[in-house]
């Protein structure tokens, strides 16, 4: 039907700018203005520029309950949602999200674990990630570190990997969840991501569309999360948990810390050799192990496949211990057409000039602000400045120190990775600026700081 034609009897479409001015103004969007707004990232209608003014208004302005419901169902509905019973899979499909952070690599062990820890119920986890947001590092990015991997999927080879690998990592497409990958991108490079109604819509968009029976939700609080202070998160959490269950989905969210980074590494290609050398036992940092191992178990419960955290920890243990867990990755990778023996790689993608940050004076290692640490990684190209660029694999940051260690000058803090010499001479100094070095002990924040389900 065309809406030019004076016959019609379909209602006008709100003008974008008619929009995104009474958001300005601090009114309450009506669904058909928020469904007009997505349908129109879908098909073009509003610009980048239209859809960022909207974005920063929201930001600034807010939403409320129903406005954040209504965003999410239309951006959940802007392309197909995903029936995995009719595709012939029938135990639990679970998943978990993270809101952001810095050396966050839990989904690439988490994926794996659960599926393997869940094997015998038929669980699968068909996992729909993003890239990079803001300062914030993402699945997607790190995976394309592994020469070859696609994050693309058609359905029939995102079948075949989960029957295969039980698990699969995908992005959203052109025809899954498809305003989010254009609103996520626009986001990214227009400071425009601290909203707790664009976020809640962001990832549940992906995650009810991705037809889920169970949702593990990460919310990271702390100096490199977008909602750094502990109240946002927890209203982000809660958030989250409500707009899943009125979807009739079942989430429950973990806060988690991300005053530091979590593990030792920062960056694609570092972070994807972590997770590997955490699969395989090689190493594994106590704060990233406890995130993933608590994230994994609550998952298992909620899906019904443990019954209580406990038993989810023993499963836990098992995949890890028979190397269930690691075979299962290496599975997926080379499923979704990365290297077929990803977990005997030699290091991934080495950068040109590696060379140490040094502590700028004795002390103990206090804080860091990890929002500049991390936007030092994506000025080393590690990141995006413009929607769709190409991101450097090799660049970031390893053997990052914990908070807590006691330093003396010129003591190495992390190791800096950097395409050439000005680049990693900025990021050094960039890094050493967010650094707190005090004279006595900090007291240390644990990983998990809360946990919301409704009640
Ligand atoms: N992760 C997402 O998928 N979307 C956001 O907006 C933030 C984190």
């Amino acid at each position: 039907m065309d809406v030019n034609d004076s016959r019609s009897t379909a209602p006008p479409r709100p003008l974008p700018q008619r929009v995104i001015a009474a958001k300005r103004d601090g009114h309450a969007l009506s669904r058909p203005m928020i469904e007009d707004f997505v349908a129109g990232l879908v098909d073009g209608r509003w610009s980048d520029s239209q859809a960022a003014a909207l974005a920063m208004a929201i930001v600034l302005r807010g939403m409320d309950a129903a406005e954040t419901v209504a965003l999410t169902a239309a951006m959940t509905h802007s392309g197909e949602v995903l029936d995995w019973r009719a595709a012939g899979f029938d135990g639990p499909v679970l998943d978990k999200h993270s809101t952001g952070g810095v050396g966050d690599k839990v989904s690439l062990m988490l994926a794996p674990i659960v599926a393997a820890a869940g094997a015998d119920a038929g669980v699968i986890v068909p996992m729909v990630s993003g890239r990079g947001l803001g300062h914030t590092g993402g699945t997607l990015d790190k995976l394309e570190a592994l020469p070859g991997f696609t994050v693309e999927l058609p359905r029939e080879r995102l079948h075949v990997t989960l029957r295969g690998a039980g698990c699969a990592i995908v992005g959203a497409s052109a025809a899954f969840a498809p305003a989010d990958r254009r609103l996520y991108a626009i986001r990214d490079v227009t400071a425009t991501v601290e909203s707790i109604a664009l976020v809640t819509a962001s990832i549940l968009s992906k995650k009810l569309a991705a037809g889920l029976d169970a949702l593990v939700l990460d919310v990271k609080t702390g100096s490199g999360a977008f909602m750094a202070d502990r109240a946002q998160a927890q209203a982000l959490a809660a958030s989250l948990v409500r707009v899943a269950a009125g979807a009739g989905l079942k989430a429950r969210a973990l806060l988690t810390d991300m005053n530091q980074v979590l593990g030792w590494s920062a960056g694609n290609a570092l972070e994807v050799c972590e997770a590997i050398d955490f699969l395989t036992g090689a190493a594994r940092e106590p704060r990233l192990a406890e995130v993933t191992a608590t994230l994994a178990s609550e998952l298992l419960c909620l899906g019904g496949v443990a019954r209580d955290l406990a038993q989810a920890q023993k499963r836990i243990d098992a995949a890890l211990a028979s190397g269930e867990a690691a075979l299962r990755f290496e599975r997926m990778v080379a499923a979704q057409g990365g290297p077929r023996d990803a977990l005997r790689l030699p290091r991934l993608a080495a950068a040109p000039v590696v060379c140490d940050v040094p502590a700028p004076r004795s002390g103990w290692l206090a804080g860091a602000d990890l929002r500049e640490v991390g936007l030092a990684i994506v000025a080393l190209g590690g990141g995006r400045s413009r929607p769709g660029a190409a991101v450097d694999p090799r660049v970031g940051l390893d053997r990052v120190q914990p908070l807590g260690t006691a330093l003396r000058a010129g003591d190495p803090v992390a190791r800096l990775h950097a395409a050439d010499e000005a680049s990693a001479r900025a990021a050094v100094a960039a890094v050493q600026a967010a650094l707190t070095i005090a004279d006595a002990s900090p007291a240390l924040q644990a990983p998990i700081v809360g946990r919301v389900e409704l009640p």
